[in-house]
């Protein structure tokens, strides 16, 4: 047993909040109006379920309102507590202001383990929720938007969106109530994979700063770089996927609820995930090294590890043993402020979860826009932009007959370029663009101040100057 006490999630935060604004000049007063959490609501409601009444606890927590609406997910787990929920909701905040999408910070949770009820009692459940947050404002499309996060998705949005609906029948912006909704039910494209895409151009994007790689003790690109991944959720799943796939990565571990998964030459990520939908786990799959306690593999010589799971997995008592040079926090605050001195110490580069996993709400301000304009991205530019490119093709092509053998036209290059953006293209753009833009201001504050030791102590530099500006704005 450690003898040192580890502080709780929400205090691990403010530890890391202040260790930032003690860099900072802020006005007396100001420093502790943005760390507070403003307000909490606890609901308890009952539900009719199996014959019974079952009472069920949730939260709606407020950071902060300097700009509204504020954002963030609804959580599903028997785990949620106040303490989280407003840790996580400061979380938000920092991490909105971050990549500027226009919110304030929020987040719900709801005590209930959604492997234990059926679909239909889900929905009675959630509907149940929706209806005692709506009803007090706490869902709202220009007060406070929820989004899926663990044990939430598409689903849980669909039912909330129409719940709100219900309840608003005339409010013609009713769908902007919510995000991450199914693309039928007023959703966007690519917001399902948003956060773990996001993942991927953090990573692309630290990957273009020798600089930076160097000061992981690292050198290269991300091609033949070995990960491990804790937590094959939407968001594992995803970032694992789109590495492996795309940036040449090799999944060299999976860390999942039953156990860990460990294969050198790399685990085909969709094989092992589809074997986790039909047994539950990663039990008894039938290729690599599994063991029963999957923690010991965070443990594991790698370049990179992806906690991308719940919070606090890599604590006091295991970050000694962590060998991985660079960290990307893909889940909310896997690192806890503990774990994140020892690693600093070590040499270790974190990449902090506000920024590392801001792809979902940055994606889901994009919903949210799309939803108010009530018109998809790309509808009106799209044969525009193909009509204007198939000119210079055109050119291009008499251009090719004139030169014969001399020059050629790449075989695919009049497909691809004749393509006009879709809106999952312009989203993609829009993440990519975001993702580079918010390191950048990050990076540059690391490098440049010298009493700055790392990139989360950055990156709450550049947030919570941009909150104090919104701030100072409305006059405080
Ligand atoms: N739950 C996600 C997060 O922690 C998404 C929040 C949102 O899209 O509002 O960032």
């Amino acid at each position: 047993m450690n003898a040192v006490k580890e502080p709780s999630f929400r205090e691990s935060v403010d530890l890391m909040f202040n260790r930032a604004v003690a860099l900072m000049d802020l006005p007396p007063g100001l420093e502790e109006k943005i760390r507070v959490c403003n307000a909490t609501y606890t609901v308890r409601f009952g539900v009719r379920l199996r014959g019974q009444i079952h009472t069920f606890v949730g939260y709606r927590s407020v950071h902060s309102e300097h700009m509204e609406p504020v954002k963030g997910g609804i959580r599903y787990s028997l785990a949620v507590n106040q303490d989280e929920v407003e840790a996580l909701a400061a979380l938000m905040t920092y991490k909105c202001a971050l990549v500027e999408a226009p919110f304030g910070g929020s987040k719900g949770g709801l005590c209930v383990d959604p492997r234990e009820w059926d679909e239909h009692e889900m929905e009675q459940i959630t509907r149940r929720f929706a209806y005692e947050l709506a009803k007090r404002d706490l869902i709202h499309p220009s007060q406070n938007v929820p989004a899926p996060d663990m044990g939430t998705g598409e689903r849980e949005m669909a039912w909330i969106a129409d719940q709100y609906r219900r309840m608003n029948t005339t409010d013609i912006n009713a769908r902007a109530c919510v995000t991450g909704k199914p693309v039928n039910a007023g959703g966007i494209a690519g917001r399902t994979e948003a956060t773990g895409r996001g993942v991927q151009y953090a990573l692309q994007e630290f990957f273009r700063h020798k600089e930076d790689v160097k000061a992981a003790g690292m050198k290269g690109t991300l091609d033949g770089k070995r990960v491990i991944v804790q937590g094959l959720g939407n968001v594992g799943y995803h970032a694992a996927k789109f590495l492996a796939d795309q940036d040449g990565c090799k999944i060299t571990a999976v860390i999942e609820r039953d156990g860990g998964l460990m294969s050198e030459d790399g685990l085909d990520v969709d094989d092992v995930r589809a074997w986790i939908a039909k047994h539950g786990g990663v039990d008894g799959y039938p290729s690599g090294r599994y063991v029963r306690d999957g923690s010991k593999y965070l443990e594991n010589e790698c370049d990179i590890l992806i906690p991308a799971a719940l919070e606090g997995v890599i604590n006091i008592s295991n970050a000694e043993r962590i060998k991985a040079p660079l960290i990307i926090e893909a889940a909310n605050g896997p690192v806890t402020a503990g774990a994140n001195e020892i690693l600093r110490e070590k040499g270790c580069v974190i990449i902090p979860d506000m920024y590392a996993n801001a792809g979902g709400v940055t994606v889901s301000y994009f919903e949210w826009v799309k939803n108010l304009s009530h018109i998809r991205f790309g509808r009106m530019g799209r044969r525009q932009e193909e009509a204007r490119h198939e000119l210079i093709v055109g050119e291009l092509e008499k251009l090719d007959e004139h030169l014969g053998d001399a020059w050629g036209m790449s075989p695919d290059f009049k497909q691809k370029y004749l393509r006009g953006a879709g809106e999952l293209e312009l989203v993609r753009s829009g993440l990519d663009d975001t993702m580079r833009n918010a390191y950048q201001q990050i990076r540059e504050v690391w490098h440049e101040r010298e009493d700055v030791q790392d990139l989360r102590t950055a990156a709450y530099l550049v947030s919570i100057d941009k909150v104090a500006a919104s701030y100072r704005a409305l006059g405080l």
